[in-house]
């Protein structure tokens, strides 16, 4: 009986470190529009850029090249050039990181708990191409409360075109005009 119990305990010992082992295990990635190969990305991006988006590194705090950008603009993934980060809602959160209050758009953006220092954090991916940006936490200001902590070698920024002047605008159109061909222009002649 001593024995039963036993080995009835060791069965239980044995499923329960196959548990742990499933839990884990990553889980099945999901699909995403834009997928590449591991050559594809290495050979489009540079080591670091392909160190934190396709194996989720972090890059050193205060080392990125966007944590005090300052200028007007959009912060796309570097991958796949999604827009994921507007310079409207960035702001200085003394981390060394790039910091947001939101997203560009929360369709372009995919959440997931991370575990990797030992307690969860929601880890912030480009929904695109499931390249990993950064961590959002709950520590943001106004309005949203949240801090979308990213990684500079995660995005590209572009910037924001200056607002056309009415003399570009006058230009524009009469280039546009020039381009229409003329009414009086012969119909093509049509095969008999
Ligand atoms: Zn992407």
């Amino acid at each position: 009986m001593k024995l039963r119990a036993l080995s009835f305990s060791v069965v239980g010992l044995v499923a329960s470190s196959f548990a742990l082992v499933a839990i884990g295990q990553e889980p099945p990635a999901k699909a995403r529009k834009v997928t590449k190969t591991d050559a594809e990305w290495r050979k489009q991006l540079t080591p670091q850029q392909y160190a934190v988006p396709r194996q989720a590194d972090t890059e050193p705090a205060g080392t990125g090249k966007y944590v005090h950008n300052k200028a007007k603009g959009i912060y796309e993934c570097i991958c796949c050039g999604t827009s994921l980060f507007s310079s409207r809602t960035e702001f200085e959160s003394g981390t060394g990181w790039p910091s947001f209050y939101a997203p560009y758009n929360q369709a372009n953006i995919d959440t997931a708990t991370d575990y990797k220092l030992g307690y969860a954090r929601t880890e912030v991916m480009c929904n695109t191409c499931g390249a990993h940006l950064g961590h959002v936490f709950n520590d943001g200001p106004a309005p949203t409360g949240l801090r979308f902590c990213m990684n500079s070698a995660a995005l590209n920024f572009v910037k924001d075109e200056p607002a056309p002047t009415a003399k570009d605008k006058a230009a524009k159109d009469k280039a546009a005009k020039k381009e229409t061909p003329s009414k009086d222009a012969p119909p093509a002649a049509t095969p008999k």
